[in-house]
């Protein structure tokens, strides 16, 4: 029997807590989402019972936490369906998952001409580490732009593909405007030009479908914080045949085989970019947050949350003067907006007196904000324990601020 979606907002501690004297209404999901008990639980657990370092050690404790480690690791990657365990890789999060493929990549794979395609709506993480490596190996960085809708041009990514194309990196849910961009498309155009692609899953692995194997992504990139786990922890998938090529990204200790003045030799994947103590109790909190999200039903999940969504699209385009930014094909849980006369900031920071938490600013993806003209506006974003109450909330506190600020 799968556990009903309606309640699921008791299984967050967090949500009970006051601020500003008003029940928390937490729209800022896409910045991180809160943590179920169990997740809390499983890290507490951990230190409680198992603690150790891991890996080395052959002693109880020690072997203990190595097997808890190890057993997340192949909970997450069948999680997003991979061939190996192996291929599961932890970082730190989307981001330095994305900075590890573009040194080592660059490294091994970019000569002077290269190019690296991005597009318009990447977020910093997934633009920056390309830009410092197409500078650093003397690649072009090249991008995708997007049109009125907020939907990637693909005649014009067409036309970008060369045989100098090294790489497209491309999310596959906008944190900025909500896109679910048509990664089947784009994945196969990119391999039939030779280039090897990276998914950023920041926004979509808890949402939408995140089987790698049936994307055919060449590397894949997400951070627990995000989907309900841990902060400080997330994954970089890789397909073996690419890790094997790359050199490693850090190297100190548990990333060597062997080591002498003259010579040091790697160690295995995972370990070859695992450098140093691990975050150890990171994997068993995601994968415990892997196990709640299995406790739904994954369709009916995914219909919540769109009927959740086309509900705060219908109820905020309904209020004068508000503009919601993008139209996509697809969209997702992202709700991005600006009211006419109203400083985003100002905006945001009276929601938040009413005990309403939503992000406002560039949200780390300047050239949107550039491309759609704007300095910054206010996102809400959805999780799967946010109920139509939560945006009725919302629409109310807009009402209210509006009538403070006289607009
Ligand atoms: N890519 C996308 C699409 C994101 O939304 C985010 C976080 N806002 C990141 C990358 C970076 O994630 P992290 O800060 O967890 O590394």
């Amino acid at each position: 029997m799968n556990k009903s979606i309606i309640g699921a907002r008791e299984d967050f501690p967090i949500l009970k807590v006051k601020v500003h004297e008003h029940d928390l209404v937490y729209l800022d999901n896409a910045a991180t989402t809160q943590k179920p008990q169990v997740v809390i639980d499983a890290i507490t657990n951990y230190y409680k019972t198992i603690n150790s370092n891991i890996h080395r050690g052959n002693h109880t404790l020690s072997m203990l936490a190595t097997e808890a480690h190890e057993k997340a690791r192949q909970n997450i990657a069948n999680y997003i369906n991979v061939a190996h365990p192996y291929e599961v890789i932890f970082t730190r999060g989307t981001t330095e998952s994305i900075n590890l493929v573009a040194f080592s990549f660059g490294e091994a794979f970019v000569k002077p001409g290269d190019e690296i395609i991005v597009s318009q709506l990447e977020h910093h993480s997934n633009f920056v580490p390309w830009q410092l490596m197409c500078q650093r190996k003397g690649g072009v960085l090249k991008m995708i732009p997007f049109d009125d809708n907020g939907d990637l041009d693909l005649a014009v990514f067409k036309e970008m593909l060369s045989e100098r194309t090294r790489l497209v990196a491309v999310n596959h849910i906008s944190n900025s405007l909500g896109t679910i961009n048509p990664l089947p498309d784009i994945i196969a155009m990119a391999h039939a030009a030779g280039a090897a692609v990276l998914v950023d899953a920041a926004q979509s692995v808890h949402h939408i479908e995140h089987d790698v194997r049936a994307l055919d992504a060449d590397f894949y990139a997400f951070s627990s914080h995000k989907m309900y786990g841990p902060t400080g922890i997330g994954v970089l998938y890789g397909k073996e045949s690419w890790l094997e090529k790359l050199p490693p990204y850090q190297s100190g200790g548990e990333m060597i085989d062997s080591v002498s003045l003259e010579h040091t030799t790697y160690n295995q994947l995972p370990f070859k970019f695992e450098a140093g103590t691990p975050h150890i109790e990171g994997p068993i909190g995601l994968s415990t947050a892997i196990d709640y999200l299995k406790e739904f039903d994954s369709l009916q999940l995914r219909a919540y949350e769109e009927d959740l969504l086309d509900y705060g699209v219908e109820r905020l385009t309904s209020i004068p003067g508000l503009t919601l930014y993008g139209n996509p094909k697809k969209r997702s849980s992202i709700l991005p907006f600006n009211i006419q006369g109203i400083q985003h900031y100002d905006l945001g920071s009276l929601l938040d007196a009413f005990g309403i938490a939503v992000r406002t600013g560039q949200h780390c993806t300047q050239p949107i904000m550039d491309r759609l003209g704007i300095p910054g506006n206010v996102r809400a974003s959805l999780a799967l324990y946010n109920s139509k109450a939560d945006i009725d909330a919302l629409i109310d506190g807009i009402m209210r601020a509006r009538k403070i600020l006289r607009k």
